[in-house]
Formats: C-alpha cells, sequence, structure tokens
C-alpha cells in the first residue's frame, strides 16, 4: 500500500494514515469502509460508542482483505471502565467486529474524576498479553493522567489519541509523547470540516502545491509524525484523503502551518469530560 507505516513501541507497525468512522451510522458504516478499503485504506479507527462495530466488521470481512493486511482500532466507553466490566466490554467489540484480535484498544477518554482509568488499563494490558490486542493504549490523556498511568502500569502505551489539527497544536502533548515512545494519532485531523479548511492561508498552500486544503492539513500531520484518522462518507473526498504521499511540505509551509495555532479547541477537555 501506499500509507507507509510507523512502528509503534511494542515493534508492531501502524499504517499513518487510516479512516475513522465516528457519526457513520452502522447501516451506512459497510458502504463507507468498503470505499476506503478500495482506496486503498487498510486502517480503521471506530468505538464501541459509535455503535457501528458491526458494519465496520461486515465490510472487513466482505473486503476478503487477509487479516494482517489490515489495522482495527476500538475503544473501550466511559460506562464499561472499571477491570471485569472492560474484559466484557472488550468481548463484545470483537464480537461485533467479528475478528479474533484487534490491532489496537484504547480507553476512550480518562474521566479523572472517576479515578478508574488505571484498573481499566490493567484489564488492558490482560488483553495484552493474552494476544487479543496487538497494542494498547490510550485516547484523551493529558501529561497528568499519562504520567499516572505509566507510574503505575506495565506497558507503556502504544498510542495516545487526541484531537490535534492545525488551529489546536498539542506541543506539550506531543513532547510528552515522545519522551515517552508514545505514538501521536490525531483526531479531528481535519477540524472536522468547519473554518479550518476554509482558511485563506491553507487555499494559498493548496494552490502552491495543486493538493486541496484537506490534503496539504494531512500532509502536515503525516510531516510531523502523527498517525491520521480522517473521516468522510464521500467516495470522492475518502480517495483525495488517503492521496498525501506525492507531495511535501517545505520548511517555509510548515511554519505558516505552525502559525495558525489558535488553541482552538473543538471537543471537550477531557480534564472535565465526564459523559456516561
Ligand atoms: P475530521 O477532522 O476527520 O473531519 C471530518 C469532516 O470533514 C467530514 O465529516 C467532512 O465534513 C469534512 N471532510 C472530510 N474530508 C474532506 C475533504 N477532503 N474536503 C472537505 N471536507 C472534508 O473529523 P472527525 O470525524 O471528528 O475525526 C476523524 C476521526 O477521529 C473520527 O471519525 C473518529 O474515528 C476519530 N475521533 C476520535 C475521538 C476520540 O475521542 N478519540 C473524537 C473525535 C473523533
Amino acid at each position: 500500500s501506499k500509507v507507509p507505516s510507523i512502528t509503534l513501541n511494542n515493534g508492531i507497525a501502524m499504517p499513518q494514515l487510516g479512516f475513522g468512522v465516528w457519526q457513520v451510522p452502522d447501516d451506512e458504516a459497510a458502504t463507507a469502509v468498503g470505499h476506503a478499503l478500495d482506496a486503498g485504506y487498510r486502517s480503521i479507527d471506530t468505538a464501541a460508542i459509535y455503535g457501528n462495530e458491526e458494519g465496520t466488521g461486515k465490510a472487513l470481512s466482505a473486503s476478503g482483505l487477509p487479516r494482517d493486511e489490515l489495522f482495527v482500532t476500538t475503544k473501550l466507553w466511559n460506562s464499561e471502565q472499571g477491570y471485569d466490566s472492560t474484559l466484557r466490554a472488550f468481548d463484545a467489540s470483537l464480537a461485533k467486529l467479528g475478528l479474533e484480535y484487534v490491532d489496537l484498544y484504547l480507553i476512550h477518554w480518562p474521566l479523572p474524576a472517576r479515578d478508574a482509568y488505571v484498573d481499566t488499563y490493567k484489564a488492558l494490558e490482560k488483553i495484552y498479553a493474552d494476544g487479543r490486542a496487538k497494542a494498547i493504549g490510550v485516547s484523551n490523556f493529558q501529561p497528568a493522567h499519562l504520567e499516572r498511568l505509566l507510574g503505575e502500569t506495565s506497558v507503556v502505551p502504544a498510542v495516545n489519541q487526541i484531537e490535534l489539527h492545525p488551529q489546536f497544536q498539542q506541543a506539550e502533548s506531543r513532547a510528552v509523547h515522545a519522551r515517552h515512545g508514545i505514538a501521536t494519532e490525531a483526531w479531528s485531523p481535519l477540524g472536522q470540516g468547519r473554518g479550518l479548511l476554509q482558511d485563506p492561508t491553507i487555499a494559498r498552500l493548496a494552490a502552491k502545491h495543486g493538493k486541496t486544503p484537506a490534503q496539504v492539513v494531512l500532509r502536515w500531520h503525516v510531516q510531523l509524525g502523527n498517525v491520521v484518522i480522517p473521516k468522510s462518507v464521500t467516495p470522492s473526498r475518502i480517495a483525495e484523503n488517503i492521496d498525501v504521499f506525492d507531495f511535501a511540505l517545505d520548511d517555509a509551509d510548515l511554519a505558516t502551518l505552525t502559525g495558525l495555532d489558535t488553541g482552538n479547541r473543538l471537543g471537550p477537555d477531557p480534564a472535565t469530560f465526564d459523559m456516561a
């Protein structure tokens, strides 16, 4: 495939660009994931709370692609945090996906006020030891949550999936991840398609390179070393979003994009988010 892989801290290869399926209804997920697989995506990012693990699994099996060419991520939802409930929730996710193992299993949110993420992560360590997840990690963990996890558990998370785009660049988290060998995975890499893709600076860089604004933003992530999981249900955009490996931003372009950081968070603040 044309998508390069990064090597996670346990030696597992993860495609640097994958397909996100948040807000894709289960009955549309098989079609959307099918388009993505046709376009060359091999990594799919779903979650129990997205309600589309079954549709995703159908597309994976219908593709006929060998299991070892696919990279499937799912996530533990908040309501299931805790050791035993995590093991049960993982079983349910695997069954819905129709898989024997996932490539990456993540804790979706830290929920620090509930104080359950350490026990929850110990269940992920058990799943990892049993070979039912090739890698384990977290999502939306801030540096303080990561430091606590590193102090109280044994397996360093392979990945932290966080909100990250040119208007919310997360420099501190990225530095902490780099220090601990944790891969940074960017969610809402396109800023959810709002505002960011209409930015005139990005339009200028797109014209300069003969690419689209979405491609410039995804290329910026790739050159930063982020894993990205853009979402679209439109076949032309699905193909557009993976076509970012035939050009390069130069240092001046990268500096220009670094200048777009407004600290504009689109999603919830993980320090306080506590949705069941
Ligand atoms: P995104 O940044 O990928 O933006 C997607 C939206 O941008 C699309 O719905 C569409 O409106 C627009 N778009 C996509 N491609 C385009 C193109 N080529 N040109 C113009 N517009 C385009 O946003 P997202 O879906 O929020 O994030 C991507 C994935 O990240 C999700 O599907 C999910 O897998 C993951 N995610 C994880 C969390 C988490 O808490 N871990 C939270 C949000 C999203």
